[in-house]
């Protein structure tokens, strides 16, 4: 579907908008019956889910801001806030009448984390005195609405991703977009905005950054209209300014009914600039790493290419709405909207500080419980931070089409593409690294890299391994196994042969290379079939982890008085 731009780009004053935007209270309009007060559920245990979760700060070297960048940073937290009001609603219901009824200091931090009255990572499981089931449309459609009276309305017809759902007073069902649901919440985040692109708009002299103040004033346009593609499309520009921010209503799994409205999340971000200009770098060598992948030349006869994506590093410093509920996102692609994928590619932003912390508090306990005690000074942040960029970069290397030329390998594969597509992420994630540290271009030992590769896979699948990326750990930590390139030994440990490793990485990148140029679906479905499966043994060391205590996410600590703006 091709979404229209309704509105075209003219300046415009936000309180303008707001005069003729309908008054609609959004109490109301979600009809939410709230308890009188908020009680926790017999039995259920929050005080230890609550410490089950690491709380740290979000932080981030402020220095190289100007005053302008600042102010503007201000200002960016303050929208954020009202992002994550809107997703409240959309999740459940109104923030401050909800919290306003909590008086227990637990349940209040448990709702916080979960938007709501249904732990996010315990399948939506009420902790909630008289709350029941979480309806699958969230917040996004009238309670008594059932899933056949929607589809009879709306099944056949394209439907707006940017409204909600509601009763008429003639109890007909009426779509209506966010910007009037959500009207003031709107009008604030977007005046906001406005103020961010103030700051560091003309006025600002030798502190302005007139893109980011362009995208930032398009963005508050955007989100005040409901037309997102121009916003987007200029956000993709941005590829210097020390601020970044994602604002609006990104993704839809918030909606399990439909899968298709959008809710509202925010990232505030500070660009790391010593990582850009690194990756850059390693991107310039991809030609010279397709040509020599393991393969016969007719699997890797395609040029690469990697034009169409853009890798970005930050500092995350806010988190609202969506991506703050329950666990915590590490890394985003953006934008969604497959038209502007396809015309100006996509931004994979990797969030640093959030990545550390989840590699601080979970893959090296991980380790010290799984790896060779000989081995566990070698898991390091810069070889786990490189793994997963390098892996990013992987994507891009390979082949695309089938080598008959009949079809591109995702078609032939069908849903059996991705797992196949991240366990070739990974490999030649790994053989991009090896090639590079073996040139001298990549710093660190290959075993530091490996072994810690080796660590991260613990973290990956600990919960499950039923996701594509799930699978793809499978196939690589099997073969690596059966290789003898990771061994387990008596003590239950594992312990990396280095050269073995290397070996390995070679064999399987180029089996998975000519499985997907073969596009044969009956031998990937075989493949897999005997690959992406938890050997018993990792089964036990899992069950081993989650018993440990070692943190399941994380609860971040921030805003302007941490990041010492106020
Ligand atoms: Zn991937």
């Amino acid at each position: 579907m091709i979404r229209k731009i309704i509105f075209g780009i003219t300046c415009f004053s936000v309180i303008a908008v707001k005069a003729q935007v309908m008054s609609l209270p959004t109490d109301d309009a979600l009809k939410v019956d709230y308890p009188s007060s908020f009680e926790p559920k017999a039995g259920y245990p929050i005080a230890e889910k609550l410490a089950s979760y690491k709380r740290i700060k979000l932080e981030s070297d402020l220095s190289k801001l100007n005053e302008g960048e600042k102010k503007a940073l201000g200002f960016m937290i303050e929208a954020a806030k009202h992002a994550d009001n809107i997703f409240w609603m959309q999740s459940y219901g109104n923030k401050d009448s909800v919290m306003s009824r909590v008086k227990d200091e637990n349940l209040k931090q448990f709702m916080l984390l979960n938007y709501g009255p249904w732990d996010r990572l315990n399948d939506d499981a009420s902790f909630v005195k008289g709350i029941g089931e979480k309806p699958a449309g969230a917040g996004f459609y009238p309670k008594d609405m059932t899933k056949m009276e929607y589809d009879s309305i709306y099944g056949q017809s394209p439907v707006d991703a940017n409204t909600i759902v509601l009763r008429n007073p003639e109890g007909r069902l009426e779509q209506r977009p966010y910007f009037m649901v959500y009207q003031q919440e709107i009008t604030e985040l977007s005046m906001n905005l406005m103020r961010a692109s103030e700051a560091v708009g003309p006025q600002s002299g030798k502190d302005a950054d007139m893109e980011l103040s362009q995208f930032l004033r398009m963005r508050a346009e955007a989100i005040m209209m409901n037309g997102y593609q121009p916003s987007d499309i200029e956000w993709l520009k941005l590829k210097k300014s020390n601020l970044d921010i994602i604002i609006g209503p990104i993704e839809n799994y918030e909606d399990k009914l439909n899968g298709v409205r959008n809710a509202f999340e925010a990232y505030v971000l500070i660009r790391d600039k010593d990582w850009g200009s690194k990756l850059d770098k390693y991107i310039s060598f991809l030609p010279e790493l397709q040509a020599n992948l393991p393969v016969d030349s007719i699997y890797k006869s395609e040029k690469v290419n990697n034009s169409g994506s853009q890798l970005a590093v930050f500092d995350a410093v806010y988190y609202a709405g969506d991506c703050n509920a329950g666990s915590k996102t590490i890394a985003v692609n953006l934008p969604n909207d497959e038209q502007i994928q396809k015309e100006h590619g996509t931004r994979r932003s990797q969030l640093k500080n959030v990545m550390r912390a989840k590699f601080d508090n979970m893959v090296v306990p991980i380790s010290q419980m799984v790896i060779d005690p000989a081995q566990r000074a070698s898991v390091n942040f810069d070889a786990f931070f490189n793994n997963v960029m390098f892996h990013e970069v992987a994507h891009g290397l390979g082949i695309k089409n089938t080598i008959d030329g009949k079809t591109t390998v995702r078609e032939a594969l069908g849903a059996n593409y991705s797992a196949i597509e991240e366990c070739k992420a990974d490999v030649l994630g790994l053989y991009m690294v090896t090639q590079l540290v073996d040139k001298g271009e990549l710093s660190g030992k290959l075993e530091e890299y490996y072994v810690t590769f080796t660590a991260s896979i613990f973290r990956s699948v600990r919960f499950g391994a039923s996701s594509a990326h799930g699978r793809a750990n499978m196939i690589t930590f099997n073969t690596l196994l059966n290789a003898g390139a990771i061994v387990r030994q008596s003590n239950g440990t594992y312990k990396v042969n280095v050269d073995v490793m290397k070996k390995t990485i070679q064999k399987l990148a180029g089996e998975l290379l000519v499985l997907q140029g073969n596009g044969n679906n009956d031998a990937v479905t075989e493949y897999l079939a005997t690959k992406a499966i938890v050997p018993s043994a990792l089964g036990k060391d899992l069950d081993k982890i989650n018993k440990s205590g070692i943190p399941v996410d994380l609860i971040f600590e921030q805003g302007k008085s941490v990041l010492g703006l106020e």
